[in-house]
C-alpha cells in the first residue's frame, strides 16, 4: 500500500542543520495495522508527514498504490490527499461550530458525495464508533474521548486508501486512550483499513499488530506483535 524508500529529511534553521530522518525505509501492506513507536523528538511526526506530503523528504522516495508521490506538486498532493487519505490527530481538531455530524460529513463533501447521501453515511459511522446519542453535539458539548471517536469517525467515513494518526491518545487519560486505540483498531480491521499510527507509549503500541520503533531519526526495529494480531473486537454496524 504505501513503501517509502532511504527517506532522509534535514531541517536547516540558520546555519544549523538538524537530521529528523537518517534513511529509513518501509512498507506497510493494505490493511495492515502498524505503529511506530519512538521517545520524543526521535523523528515519528516528520516521518508521518513525509509519508502524507505535508512534508517534502531532503532524499528518497514515497510509493503510495504503486504511484510515486514524491515528485507531487503542493496542488496534486492536496487533491490526492483528499481522495486517499485520513488523518486522526491529537487535539482532534474537529470544527468548533459544527455538529458532530457534520464534522464527519466533511471528507464526504470534500469527495463530491451528494449531499443527500452524506449525513445518513455520518450517522451511520458516528454509530460505528458507539456515538448514536451525540449527533448534534458540537465539540465544546463532548468529553475529549467522544471528540476522538467523533474524529475517527472522520477518518474512516470516506474510506481513504490510508489512515495515519499522530498521537491519537496522547490527550486522554490511560483508559480512554485504551478505549479508543481498541475502536481504531477494531474499525480498520472492520474495514480493511490501512492504518498507521504514531506513539511514544509502548502500551499504546501493542494494540498494533506491527510495531516499528524508531530512534534518533533511524529505524530500530520491525516486529511483528502476534498478540495483537489475534486479537478481534466487533464494533457496533
Ligand atoms: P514528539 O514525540 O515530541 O512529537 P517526534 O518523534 O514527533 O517527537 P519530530 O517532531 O518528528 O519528533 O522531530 C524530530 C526532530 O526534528 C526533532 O529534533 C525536532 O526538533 C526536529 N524538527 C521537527 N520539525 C522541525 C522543523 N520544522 N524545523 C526544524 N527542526 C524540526
Ligand atoms: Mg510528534
Amino acid at each position: 500500500m504505501i513503501s517509502i524508500r532511504d527517506i532522509r529529511k534535514v531541517y536547516h534553521i540558520g546555519t544549523e542543520k538538524v537530521v529528523a530522518l537518517g534513511r529509513i525505509s518501509l512498507s506497510v501492506a493494505q490493511g495492515e495495522i502498524c505503529c511506530i513507536l519512538g521517545t520524543s523528538g526521535s523523528g515519528k511526526s516528520t516521518l508521518l508527514n513525509v509519508m502524507a506530503g505535508l512534508e517534502r523528504p531532503s532524499r528518497g522516495s514515497v510509493i503510495i498504490g504503486g504511484t510515486d508521490v514524491t515528485k507531487y506538486s503542493e496542488k496534486q498532493w492536496a487533491l490526492f490527499r483528499q481522495k486517499n487519505i485520513g488523518f486522526i490527530f491529537q487535539s482532534y481538531n474537529l470544527l468548533p461550530t459544527m455538529t458532530a455530524v457534520e464534522n464527519v460529513a466533511l471528507p464526504l463533501a470534500f469527495r463530491g458525495v451528494a449531499k443527500e447521501l452524506r449525513t445518513g453515511k455520518a450517522v451511520k459511522m458516528l454509530r460505528a464508533v458507539r456515538l448514536g446519542d451525540r449527533l448534534l453535539h458540537r465539540p465544546t458539548q463532548m468529553s475529549g474521548g467522544q471528540q476522538q471517536r467523533v474524529g475517527i469517525a472522520r477518518a474512516f467515513v470516506a474510506r481513504p486508501k490510508l489512515i495515519f494518526a499522530d498521537e491519537p491518545t496522547g490527550n486522554l487519560d490511560s483508559k480512554t486512550g485504551q478505549e479508543v486505540m481498541d475502536l481504531m483498531v477494531a474499525m480498520a480491521r472492520k474495514y480493511g483499513e490501512t492504518l498507521i499510527i504514531v506513539t511514544h507509549d509502548p502500551e499504546i503500541a501493542k494494540y498494533a499488530e506491527r510495531i516499528i520503533t524508531i530512534h534518533d531519526g533511524c529505524k530500530v526495529s520491525d516486529e511483528s506483535n502476534p498478540a495483537a494480531a489475534g486479537k478481534k473486537e466487533e464494533p457496533e454496524s
